[in-house]
């Protein structure tokens, strides 16, 4: 019974910190704001202090693992046995492809921020 309230309790906080990611918002505290301007982040947060990036490494490492993510529909399309006829088919499956790569840039590097923090919280 302990086991399972610990779970619950941490894996309540770990949703709770990645929501905060993707809503642009600090990790920690959800009260201060991750970006300066679109995917540029503060280095701390305002209301809290924490430090964002403690090592860009980290982070970058967060922010290929979340990149991935819509390209993951690329990979699946291919795999059960999309192919693009001509270049009109190309153009299509690119655009497809690169815009949602493009509209969900801020809350994949807001999630990677958000998981940069749980790694550092727990693993460090
Ligand atoms: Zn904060």
């Amino acid at each position: 019974m302990i086991c399972a309230s610990w779970f619950v309790l941490r894996s309540h906080v770990i949703l709770q910190t990645l929501r905060r990611g993707l809503r642009g918002r600090c990790p920690q505290c959800g009260e201060g704001p991750l970006f300066v301007r679109f995917i540029k982040a503060h280095e701390r947060c305002s209301a809290c202090g924490l430090l964002y990036q403690r090592d860009y490494g980290d982070t970058w490492l967060f922010i290929i693992i979340t990149d991935r993510i819509p390209m993951l529909f690329g990979v699946a399309a291919l795999y059960f046995g999309f192919r693009p006829e001509n270049w009109l088919a190309n153009a299509a499956f690119f655009l497809a492809l690169a815009l949602p790569i493009v509209a969900t840039i801020r809350y994949r590097v807001g999630l990677a921020l958000a998981l940069n923090y749980l790694s550092g919280r727990w693993f460090a």
